[in-house]
C-alpha cells in the first residue's frame, strides 16, 4: 500500500541513482560470495535514474557478459525488489575516450541521450605499479633499445601493436621490472580509468593456490581476464606449476582474443623456458620478444649521472667513469654503489672524495650476491621462536607469534626483493598495508629495545649463513 501510495505522490522517483544502487548493492551482498562482491559489484557505479530505468557504469564489456552470466537472476529480482516490477537496468561501459567530446557509449539502453561528461573515478583494485618505475627515468642505450621502443608503442597504444604480447628478457638487474612497470604506468598516465595490474609469477602461484583452497578459482580468474593490460614479472618462475600454467593460459587467451595486451618478463627468452608448456611458449612468441643486454660503458655513465641528480650528489665526470669502469654487470649494482657511497659519505660526514669512492666500489663488488628467499626467513623464525611454520601463516593472534610473524615479514622485506604483495600472501594472505605495519612496528621495536635489536641482528645472521 505504502508503495503505491508512494509512486502515486512521485516520491520514488525522487530517489537518486546512487540511492537506488546502494539499495541494490546492500540485497546483492547477502547474496554472493564475499570476494564476488568486490570483485564484480563493488566496481560499478552509479550512472543515473531515468524513470525506471537505472543506468550504471562498468569497467568494460568483459564485465557485463560476466554478470549476466552469472548473475542475471539476481541482479532482475534485485532491480524489481527495488525500483519496482517495471525496473531495468542498463550498462553504461566506462571506456576511456580519448576525445572530451565523444560520449560514452551505452550499448546496452534503449536510449542514448545522456550529455555528462566522463569523471575519472576511484580505482576499486590495487594495481601494484611503482610510480617510480617511468620510461621518464629510463636510460635508453644500445642494450635496452628494442624493449624500450616496443614497451613505449605498448604503454600508447596498449592491445593495438602486433607486440601483444610483450616479452621482455634479459640478465638480473638490467630494467625488465623498471620497463615492464612504464608500460603500465604509461596506460593509465593516457586513460586512468584503464584496468591495469602488475603482478609477479610467483605471487600469481601463490594467489592461484589460495584460490583453490578457498573456492574462490572463478573469481580470481575472472579477475585477471576483466584487465585491459596485464603485466606479469619473471614468469621463469611458472616453470614446473602445471595447474598455474593451465590458468594462465586460459587467462591469456581471452585477454588476447578481445584484443587486451599481455606484456611479459623473463629471465631467458621463451624458447629455453625449459619446463613450461609448449603451447605457452607458443603462444609468447605470437607478439614480439625484445632482449636486455648489460649497459655499455656510456650507458652505465649515463645511469650513474642520472641517478645521482636524483640523490642529490654531485659526482665528477672522473668519478662517474670509475664507478662506470669498475661495476659492470648491471644496474642494481650501479645504483647499490650510489647507494653506499651516499651511505658512506653521510656517516662520516665526509665529502665523496676519489678515496671513498674506491673503497665504496671495492665494498659493493666484493658482496656477493646473496639469494635469500621468504622460505628459508620463514623457517629460521620458526627455528628461533621454536614454532610451526604453519603458525605464521595462520590467523592466530597468540602475541608470540604474532611477533614471530612480523619479524619474518619484516625481515623479508629487509633481505629480498618481494614485493610487500608477495610478502603478504606468503604469510596466509594478508595484504601489503599489514606488511607495512609489521615493517614499522618491528622498526620501533629495534629502535627502543636493545635485546630486540640483538634479536635481529642474530638473525640476520643465521639466515645470512643458510643460505646457498
Ligand atoms: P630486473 O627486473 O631486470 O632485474 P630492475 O628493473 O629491477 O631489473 O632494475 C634494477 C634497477 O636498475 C632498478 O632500480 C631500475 O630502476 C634500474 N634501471 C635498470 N635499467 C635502467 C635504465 N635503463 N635506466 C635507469 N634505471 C635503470
Ligand atoms: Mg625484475
Amino acid at each position: 500500500m505504502q508503495n503505491a501510495a508512494e509512486s502515486l505522490l512521485g516520491l520514488q522517483t525522487e530517489k537518486s541513482a546512487s540511492e537506488v544502487w546502494k539499495e541494490c548493492l546492500g540485497l546483492i551482498k547477502e547474496n554472493v560470495p564475499f570476494i564476488t562482491y568486490n570483485t564484480w559489484f563493488l566496481p560499478i557505479k552509479p550512472f543515473e535514474l531515468e524513470k525506471s530505468t537505472l543506468k550504471i557504469y562498468v569497467p568494460n564489456n568483459f564485465f557485463v557478459e560476466w554478470i549476466e552470466e552469472h548473475y542475471n537472476t539476481l541482479i532482475n529480482k534485485t532491480i524489481s525488489q527495488v525500483l519496482g516490477s517495471d525496473g531495468k537496468l542498463a550498462y553504461v561501459i566506462y571506456e576511456e575516450k580519448i576525445s572530451s567530446e565523444e560520449q560514452p557509449e551505452l550499448p546496452f539502453s534503449s536510449n542514448g541521450s545522456s550529455t555528462h561528461t566522463v569523471q575519472s573515478k576511484p580505482r576499486d583494485f590495487e594495481t601494484y605499479l611503482n610510480p617510480r618505475y617511468v620510461f621518464e627515468n629510463f636510460i635508453k642505450g644500445e642494450g635496452n633499445q628494442l624493449a624500450r621502443a616496443a614497451a613505449i608503442a605498448v604503454g600508447e597504444n596498449p592491445g593495438q601493436t602486433s607486440f601483444n604480447p610483450l616479452f621482455v628478457y634479459g640478465g638480473v638487474g638490467l630494467g625488465k621490472t623498471h620497463l615492464i612497470h612504464a608500460i603500465g604506468n604509461k596506460i593509465l598516465e593516457r586513460s586512468p580509468e584503464k584496468r591495469v595490474v602488475y603482478i609477479s609469477s610467483d605471487a600469481f602461484t601463490v594467489e592461484f593456490v589460495e584460490a583453490i583452497q578457498g573456492d574462490t578459482v572463478n573469481e580470481f580468474s575472472s579477475f585477471y581476464k576483466s584487465m585491459d593490460a596485464l603485466i606479469i614479472d619473471d614468469i621463469q618462475f611458472l616453470v614446473g606449476k602445471e595447474k598455474t600454467q593451465d590458468l594462465f593460459f586460459q587467462i591469456f587467451n581471452t585477454l588476447h582474443q578481445s584484443g587486451k595486451q599481455v606484456v611479459l618478463s623473463s629471465d631467458k627468452p621463451p624458447k629455453d623456458l625449459k619446463g613450461l608448456n609448449e603451447r605457452l611458449i607458443s603462444r609468447f612468441s605470437w607478439g614480439l620478444s625484445a632482449d636486455i643486454q648489460p649497459p655499455d660503458f656510456e650507458t652505465r655513465v649515463a645511469i650513474l649521472k642520472n641517478k645521482s641528480e636524483v640523490y642529490g650528489i654531485n659526482l665528477s665526470r672522473e668519478i662517474l667513469e670509475y664507478i662506470a669502469q669498475n661495476i659492470t654487470s648491471n644496474i642494481r649494482e650501479l645504483e647499490g654503489c650510489l647507494i653506499k657511497l651516499l651511505a658512506n659519505s653521510s656517516l662520516t660526514s665526509k665529502e665523496i672524495d676519489f678515496d671513498l669512492v674506491k673503497k665504496t666500489v671495492k665494498e659493493v663488488s666484493t658482496n656477493k650476491q646473496v639469494n635469500i628467499s621468504i622460505e628459508l626467513i620463514t623457517k629460521v623464525v620458526c627455528e628461533y621462536f621454536n614454532l610451526e611454520e604453519n603458525k605464521l601463516r595462520e590467523k592466530n593472534r597468540r602475541k608470540e607469534i604474532v611477533l614471530a610473524r612480523q619479524v619474518a615479514m619484516y625481515l623479508s622485506k629487509l633481505l629480498t626483493k618481494s614485493s610487500l604483495k608477495t610478502i603478504g600472501l606468503h604469510f596466509g594472505g594478508r595484504d601489503h598495508s599489514t606488511v607495512i605495519h609489521s615493517q614499522t612496528s618491528i622498526e620501533n621495536l629495534v629502535a627502543v629495545d636493545l635485546k630486540m635489536k640483538e634479536t635481529i641482528d642474530s638473525l640476520k645472521n643465521k639466515i645470512e649463513m643458510r643460505v646457498t
